[in-house]
C-alpha cells in the first residue's frame, strides 16, 4: 500500500537531479516534485570540492546548487540523508529508508557514482581521505592545515586538482603516486598529461609515476607512510585517494533496467531507459547520443547539468533529445586551467604552444576531430565542435598550422 503519490520523484541529491528538478519547473509544470537523497546536504556542486572550497576561497553557500530558500519558493519537497531502497518500475512504487512508500507519475534515477577504494593493508588508517561530498573536502580542508606532508594516490584530474590545491592553499607538501607514468595520460595521451604534470612540478609536486600502492604503514591508528609495490616509501602525514568512480546502478539494476556496456543505465536519445517513464541523467545515464551516433556515457559536471534539463523536460512530455557535445573543466589551482570538448580520444594535433600555456590539442580519429582540449583558447572549442557536429574530414597540418585560420576549416 503506498503511503502517497507523487508526479515527479528524483532519486538521488545530485547536480543532475537538481537540474531535473529546476527544468520541471521552468518547463511549465506544476506537479508534485519530490527529490529524495542521501546525502545530508542540499544539492550542490562537487568541482569546487577540489578546487575554490578544499582552498577555503568559497564558501559553503556559494556551493550549493541554490539558496536553501529557494527549493520552498518553487515547492520541491527535499527529502535529504534519506535512501531509495527499492524501485518497483511495473507498479511504479519506490521504497524509501524511512520505510514510507512512494507511488509516482514518473521518476528520474540519478544515483551518480561512488568512489573505487584502495583495498590493501593498512587502508583502514586513520589520515586516509577520498573525496565526493562535501563532507570529505570539509574534513580535508580542516586537516591539511595541520599537517605538512601528503600523499595523493592517483594521478588523474581528482588527484591533480587535490595536489594543486593543498600546495597553493594549505602549503602542503605533495607526493603523487601512480599507475600510469604521466599524469592525466589516460584522458589526454602523454604529451599533453605531460603538460599537466610539469605545471605541477614547477610549484614543488613532487610525481612518482608507474608506482602501485602495496600497503600503508601507521602507528597509534594513523597513517605515516605509503609503500608502494617497487619499494618506494614516501613519507606523509596524510593520504588522499582519487583512483576513479564507479557509476551506482546498484538500484537501476535491481529494478530490472536495462545496462548498457560503458557501466551505465541505457537510455535513448531523449534519456529513457529501457522502462517507459523511468529516465536517468548524470554520471550513470548511458544514452544514445545523436551528435556523436553511438551510446556514451560521461562522468563530468556539465553532461549532468544539461542531462537534468533533458530530462526534466522529457518527464513533462516534450520529447527533447540530449544532443549538447559534453564539456569539461578542470583547473589546477590558479596555475593553469583547461577545457575540453567531446567524448572521444584520438591522437592529438597541437595547435598553439605548450611552452607557452597557450595552445589547443584536437584529437583526430580516423580523419576526424573526436574531442579537444584546450588552455588559453576557448574559442577554438566551438570550431572543435562544428567539427565534431558535422563529422568533416580534416587535414591534421591544417589543424596545427597557425598560419590557417581555424573557422575556414
Ligand atoms: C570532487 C569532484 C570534483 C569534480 N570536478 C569536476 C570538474 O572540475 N569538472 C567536471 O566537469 N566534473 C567534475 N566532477 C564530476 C561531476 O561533479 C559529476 O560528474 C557530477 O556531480 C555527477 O552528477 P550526478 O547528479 O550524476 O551524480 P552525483 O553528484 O554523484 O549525485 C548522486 C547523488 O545520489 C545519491 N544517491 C545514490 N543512490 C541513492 C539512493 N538509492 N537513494 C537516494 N540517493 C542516492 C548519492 O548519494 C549522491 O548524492 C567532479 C566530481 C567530484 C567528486
Amino acid at each position: 500500500m503506498a503511503s502517497r503519490k507523487v508526479d515527479h520523484l528524483l532519486i538521488g541529491g545530485g547536480l543532475a537531479a537538481a537540474n531535473c528538478a529546476r527544468w520541471l519547473r521552468e518547463g511549465g509544470g506544476e506537479g508534485s516534485i519530490l527529490l529524495v537523497g542521501r546525502e545530508p546536504d542540499p544539492p550542490y556542486n562537487r568541482p569546487p570540492l577540489t578546487k575554490g572550497y578544499l582552498q577555503a576561497k568559497e564558501a559553503r553557500e556559494e556551493v550549493l546548487f541554490r539558496p536553501d530558500e529557494w527549493w520552498e519558493e518553487q515547492n520541491i519537497e527535499l527529502m535529504l540523508r534519506t535512501s531509495v531502497m527499492k524501485l518497483d518500475a511495473e507498479q511504479r512504487l519506490a521504497r524509501l529508508s524511512t520505510k514510507e512508500e512512494i507511488e509516482f507519475g514518473n521518476v528520474l534515477l540519478a544515483t551518480g557514482s561512488n568512489v573505487r577504494r584502495l583495498q590493501v593493508d593498512g587502508c583502514e588508517l586513520d589520515g586516509i581521505h577520498y573525496m565526493r561530498t562535501f563532507g570529505n573536502s570539509t574534513a580535508l580542508r580542516a586537516e591539511a592545515d595541520r599537517v605538512e606532508r601528503v600523499a595523493i594516490i592517483g594521478g588523474s584530474y581528482i588527484g591533480t586538482e587535490i595536489a594543486a590545491s593543498l600546495t597553493a592553499a594549505h602549503g602542503n607538501k605533495c607526493a603523487m603516486l601512480m599507475l600510469e607514468d604521466v599524469t592525466l595520460e589516460r584522458q589526454f595521451g602523454k604529451e599533453i598529461g605531460g603538460y599537466f604534470q610539469g605545471v605541477l612540478q614547477q610549484h614543488g609536486v613532487d610525481i612518482h609515476g608507474g608506482q602501485e600502492i602495496d600497503h600503508f604503514e601507521g602507528s597509534g591508528g594513523r597513517v605515516e607512510r605509503v609503500v608502494t609495490k617497487s619499494g618506494l616509501e614516501i613519507d606523509c602525514e596524510l593520504v588522499v585517494i582519487g583512483i576513479g568512480v564507479t557509476p551506482d546502478v546498484t538500484l537501476a539494476k535491481s529494478a530490472g533496467l536495462e545496462i548498457g556496456q560503458a557501466g551505465g543505465v541505457l537510455c535513448s536519445a531523449q534519456l529513457e531507459s529501457s522502462v517507459p517513464g523511468i529516465f536517468t541523467a548524470g554520471d550513470i545515464c548511458e544514452y544514445d547520443s545523436p551528435v556523436h551516433g553511438r551510446q556514451i556515457r560521461i562522468e563530468h559536471w556539465d553532461v549532468a547539468f544539461n542531462q537534468g534539463k533533458t530530462a526534466g523536460l522529457n518527464m513533462l512530455g516534450r520529447g527533447v533529445e540530449h544532443d549538447v557535445v559534453p564539456y569539461f573543466f578542470s583547473d589546477l589551482a590558479d596555475w593553469t586551467s583547461m577545457e575540453y570538448v567531446g567524448p572521444g580520444t584520438g591522437d592529438p594535433v597541437v595547435r598553439g604552444s605548450l611552452d607557452a600555456d597557450d595552445f589547443t590539442a584536437f584529437y583526430v580519429k580516423d580523419g576526424r576531430v573526436v574531442a579537444a582540449l584546450t588552455v588559453g583558447r576557448s574559442d577554438d572549442l566551438e570550431t572543435a565542435k562544428r567539427l565534431m557536429v558535422s563529422r568533416a574530414r580534416v587535414d591534421p597540418a591544417a589543424l596545427a598550422d597557425e598560419s590557417q585560420d581555424l573557422g575556414s576549416l
